[in-house]
């Protein structure tokens, strides 16, 4: 991704030190920059920038196992799922599976921001909650805030309350409640901001970043975002536009933009008015 000038150099420099002395024969590497765009990081959409083309997500199937990069079965992974394979391979299963909490197994690299005193990646045991992660890893709250409520899962992830932050922070944990964990981009709020407005910068974000090639997105993150607006939530229409995009938006962009909605009307019904969706 183009904006990320650091980590580029930062890798060709460490292929360039592996390539000059290398432990093994080496499969060919090649970088490619992208333009950048947040769609890019679904795995269809990629392969198209990767390809030199727009960046818009493909229609499934063909899956890219089958049908890939430049017409080629493609293996994608995720950067931080190769990150550990080394490790695992030396250490063993048995070490990785050592670490979590409540019950869950492994590490995570959880990216806090918001208002707690100190934001950052933090390498962390699965399945921590949200109040721990905050107390243990953070620093706590930032001077002046009390914790309000939190995104476990960046922009599409959902938000929730505080009185649901002893929930374990993984995979399969959060989607009894409408949310996900995602990649672990967790925000967090105090009790001066509202709910509603994380929800509304989030939406404008996804109006923003929709590649435009599907009607219930690209209309439906604008309309969203212009309905959220209003002192008071027109509850029922924007439910009704959130069905059709989570039904009909062709990635998960789409589908999962109305989440934000969703969680606002379901948990933080008293900043939004407007009655029952
Ligand atoms: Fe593009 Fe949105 Fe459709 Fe995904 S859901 S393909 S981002 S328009």
């Amino acid at each position: 991704r183009d904006e990320y000038h650091g980590c580029r150099a930062r890798l060709a420099q460490a292929i360039a030190e592996l390539q000059r002395d290398a432990p093994f024969p080496l499969p060919q590497i090649e970088l490619r920059r992208g333009a950048g765009a947040y769609i890019c990081g679904e795995e269809s959409a990629m392969l198209e920038s990767i390809e030199g083309k727009r960046g818009e997500p493909r229609l499934r199937p063909p899956y890219i196992a089958q049908v890939g990069l430049f017409g080629r079965p493609t293996l994608e992974h995720n950067f931080e799922t190769l990150y550990w394979v080394r490790d695992i391979v030396q250490r063993g299963a048995a070490w990785f599976a050592g670490f979590g909490r409540h019950g869950r197994k492994g590490l995570r690299s959880f990216s806090v921001s918001g208002r707690v005193k100190r934001p950052g990646v933090k390498l962390a045991p699965a399945g921590i909650t949200l109040r721990e992660l905050v107390d243990e890893y953070c620093g706590g709250m930032a001077e002046g805030h009390t914790l309000y409520a939190y995104l476990p899962g960046g922009a599409s992830g959902g938000i929730l309350p505080v009185a649901m932050a002893d929930i374990p922070l993984d995979f399969d944990t959060l989607q009894p409640h409408g949310c996900f964990i995602g990649s672990a981009a967790v925000i967090v709020l105090g009790q001066h901001d509202r709910a509603r407005d994380a929800a509304l910068n989030m939406m404008r974000f996804f109006a923003d970043e929709s590649c435009g090639q599907c009607t219930p997105c690209r209309v439906g993150t604008d309309k969203a975002a212009r309905l959220m607006a209003a002192d008071a939530w027109d509850n029922a229409t924007l439910a009704d536009l959130g069905e059709v995009m989570a039904d009909a938006s062709i990635c998960g962009l789409g589908q999962a933009a109305p989440n934000p909605i969703r969680c606002v009307q379901q948990h933080f019904a008293h900043e939004i008015g407007g009655g029952a969706a």
